[in-house]
């Protein structure tokens, strides 16, 4: 098998899970229990969340726990039109994950939320005209990814952040794409989220980071863990894994200067062989990501790729060949094949599947 498809989700690497199972067999106390098993697993948490906060560029004190992207994006969303009372504006834009764009649409229809979409060209840039016109003074809430799941299009946070920040808006940045992959700045960021999963610790825990006691409704209410915002009995377990990877990941961005010349090495040779495009090329971008535009083959390749045991990432099909994304279809642009390299990805799994994207290609 050869995976390419390190955006969908990664595989937890043996530190991880080494450092995961005595938490399962041995030290299983509650991390709030007041006894020494559960001041083991309360300090385990905490060194946890100190190299979480490492990762994600902000102090311990600011981060909590979550099950995953997805819940961070929510808890923010919802636990701030909760808390708020006056502003009521979100602004996002064309590409965000599901996790926001769905849930945005959503209290949208239902009244609780006025929207702004703001719109990227066919290379992924976010219109910033667009984006400063739609932030205003009734503007609670700018929420942007750092980097594109699809594409690997970075977003000029910075910029959004001053844009935000101008009119009193707060920014929250989805860095569940970005985060290992890349230095990740916490500078003009109120809410950051990353997942678990994303970067080589298990599916089912993630974190989010609250600036300066910013506050948030929870989503429900319990046992008071993670500063009130996200009651339940942590996953000590799997919060250990999540701290392990975390600075496995900080201590390896460097080898990602690796995967780019992997990658890009890979988009040479697709593109000097077969002609294609690459959706995003012109924009800075993750060095893990390439999506493809075959066109009226995208189906043949991704069907052979997937025949040799190579796993890459598609839109669904349909009945021209493959439906694009929500993505792509903000772009413009016909569905792509993602390839997602990790750090482990070899050149000869490159070789290997430009090789087969050939044989597709010729047949
Ligand atoms: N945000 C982005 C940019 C993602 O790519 C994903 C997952 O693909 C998510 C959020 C959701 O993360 P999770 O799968 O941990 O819920």
């Amino acid at each position: 098998m050869i995976y390419l498809d390190n955006n969908a989700t990664t595989r937890v690497i043996d530190e991880v899970l080494a450092a995961m199972e005595p938490y399962y067999r041995e030290l299983y106390g509650n991390a709030h229990a007041a006894h020494s098993l559960g001041r083991r697993s309360h300090e385990a948490v905490e060194e946890a969340r100190a190299s979480v906060a490492r990762l994600m560029d902000c102090s311990d004190g600011e981060v909590i726990f979550t099950s995953c992207g997805t819940e961070g994006n929510a808890l923010v969303i919802r636990g701030l039109i909760d808390a708020a009372t006056s502003r009521r504006k979100i602004v996002t834009t064309a590409v965000e994950h599901p996790s926001v764009l769905l849930l945005l649409r959503a209290l949208e229809s239902r009244g609780d939320i006025e929207l702004a979409v703001v719109d990227v060209d066919s290379d992924g840039a976010l219109d910033l005209d667009q984006l400063r016109a739609a932030v205003d003074d009734r503007t609670l809430l700018v929420t942007v990814m750092l980097a594109q799941n699809e594409t690997g299009v970075i977003h000029p946070i910075a910029e959004i952040s001053a844009l935000a920040h101008a009119r009193g808006a707060l920014l929250h940045v989805d860095a569940v794409q970005a985060a290992g992959k890349i230095a990740v700045s916490h500078d003009g960021v109120d809410f950051m989220t990353v997942s678990g999963h994303k970067l080589h610790a298990p599916k089912g825990v993630g974190a989010l980071s609250i600036h300066r006691g910013l506050k948030l409704t929870p989503l429900w209410y319990g046992g008071g863990q993670e500063l009130g915002l996200r009651s339940g009995t942590e996953p000590v377990p799997s919060i250990v894994g999540l701290g392990v990877a975390a600075r496995l990941a900080l201590e390896s961005l460097p080898a990602f200067e690796c995967v780019r010349e992997l990658r890009d090495r890979f988009e040479s040779e697709m593109r000097a062989r077969f002609g294609v495009q690459i959706a995003g090329a012109s924009q800075p971008r993750l060095p893990n990501t390439s999506s493809v535009i075959f066109r009226d083959h995208a189906a043949e390749v991704v069907a052979s790729l997937d025949a040799h045991g190579v796993c890459v990432s598609a839109g669904a099909a349909c009945n021209t060949g493959l439906e694009p994304s929500g993505t792509m279809k903000a772009m413009g642009l016909p569905a792509a094949v993602r390839f997602s390299l990790s750090r482990f990805t070899t050149a000869d799994e490159i070789d290997e599947a430009v090789k087969i994207v050939g044989a597709a290609l010729t047949k």
